[in-house]
């Protein structure tokens, strides 16, 4: 059994799996939030492994929560040690033959799934400057858990790399070329880990080759990104230098036109912080009607708000836009799968991104697409010339494989 240990590490949590690859089925995983206020919160929960010939559906997940002080990333890994002490599974008994790191931005030099050695590390450190929210977390969570699984090797898998594909017409900005290289400032796009996990998933599917067809995946999480896949390949995508641009996310606003900025700099006397604040933490949905959760603006659409309800016209409309650029992009659609928090369990959403689309071959069956399931499904109806799917995503498998391909 090769087991492979997945971190997360974000600025204040660490997400962490262990699975094992032959099976794709996680032992364990945990999530530790909060890390340096005064209290952190732990949740640990361990996947009984079935016997062979015993069914896996009998046996039950069990999930431990508890809190503690857990000051900064060496603390988080080691309260994840003892979680795996105390509740199992035995470290001892299941060790990781590789650690695999999502790391989000790995600017233009990375493309693979990476070996971290010291001038890797130093090279994700350098990035921090394209990404000072991630990459410095990041590179807390490699630190520490290098200390602890010194002998095994550590791979660096990064947001960016699937997206290192674009041609060069669509990570271009169109803005002095001089300028915009000695700052690389370009689309690299993100969630690269799944859009090419989701693709992947969708094409196997439904039994097709992936190098035949144009694929459109909407993810559509807390943050959102919809990336076009020609041939399994990345061609086109709507984060860019960083994970703002694009689609209306939970509190993030996606496009709007750059010289708003220069507005609100002159004439409300916002700063370069007060403006990033803004476009991050206080846009999107919640900018638009107090709510960032699809949920809660589902629930005042239902209701006939009037915030709740343009901010969903206007996410929608949004969606519309680029599910329409990017099928002239591709010269045509084959597949379009959702996917992520939003994606996989906001029926209402699919059917509306998609309403206008009849003009391609887009039919969403309305049974399929209500019907409550997990797992990845088919939603469009049988004659669709668009098969549109469901596609739980998996980073953390996705990072395993990649890691354990890389080793
Ligand atoms: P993240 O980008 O943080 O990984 P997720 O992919 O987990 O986020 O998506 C979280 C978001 O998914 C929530 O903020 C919420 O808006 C949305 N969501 C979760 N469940 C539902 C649901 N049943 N209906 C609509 N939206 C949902």
């Amino acid at each position: 059994m090769s087991v492979v240990l997945v971190i997360n590490s974000g600025s204040s949590s660490l997400k962490y799996s262990l699975i094992d690859t032959a099976t794709e089925v996680p032992l364990a995983s945990g999530l530790i939030e909060r890390i340096g206020q005064p209290l952190s919160v732990i949740s640990h929960t361990v996947h009984p492994q079935a016997a062979p010939g015993e069914p896996a559906v009998t046996m039950l997940d069990a999930t431990y929560r508890s809190e503690q002080p857990v000051p900064d990333h060496d603390a988080a890994f080691a309260a994840m040690l003892a979680q795996f002490a105390e509740h199992g599974p035995q470290l001892a008994e299941h060790p990781p033959v590789a650690v695999g790191h999502r790391v989000v931005h790995g600017g233009a030099r990375f493309f693979a799934p990476t070996l971290i050695t010291g001038d890797v590390e130093r090279q994700i450190g350098e990035l921090c400057v394209l990404a000072p929210l991630h990459n410095p977390a990041n590179l807390a969570g490699i630190r520490a858990a290098k200390t602890v699984f010194g002998d095994v090797p550590h791979v660096a898998v990064f947001d960016t790399a699937f997206h290192q594909t674009l041609p060069p017409a669509a990570y271009t900005y169109a803005i002095d070329a001089d300028l915009a290289r000695e700052h690389r400032v370009r689309r690299y796009g993100f969630h690269g880990t799944s859009h090419k996990y989701v693709s992947e998933e969708a094409a196997a599917f439904l039994g097709r080759d992936l190098a035949t067809l144009r694929q459109l995946v909407f993810h559509l999480g807390n943050g959102a990104s919809v990336t076009a896949i020609d041939g399994g390949l990345s061609v086109e995508t709507s984060m860019g230098l960083t994970p703002l641009e694009g689609l209306v996310m939970g509190t993030r606003s996606g496009d709007l036109d750059p010289a708003a900025l220069l507005h609100l700099a002159r004439r409300a006397g916002l700063l370069i912080d007060d403006l990033d604040e803004l476009l991050n933490k206080r846009s999107g949905l919640l900018g638009l009607a107090g709510r960032n959760d699809m949920r809660d603006i589902l629930a005042g659409v239902a209701e006939g708000d009037e915030a709740a309800t343009l901010a969903y016209d206007v996410y929608i409309h949004r969606l519309r836009a680029y599910a329409g650029a990017y099928i002239a992009q591709l010269g045509g659609v084959d597949v379009i799968s959702f996917t992520a928090g939003v994606g996989e369990n906001a029926p209402k959403v699919r059917a509306d991104a998609l309403s206008t689309l009849g003009f391609v071959g887009v039919r969403i069956d309305s049974e399929r697409n209500e019907r409550k399931a997990k797992g990845i499904r088919l939603i469009s109806t049988d004659d669709s010339a668009v098969a549109v799917l469901v596609v739980p995503t998996d980073e953390e498998l996705e990072i395993a494989r990649q890691t354990l391909a890389a080793v």
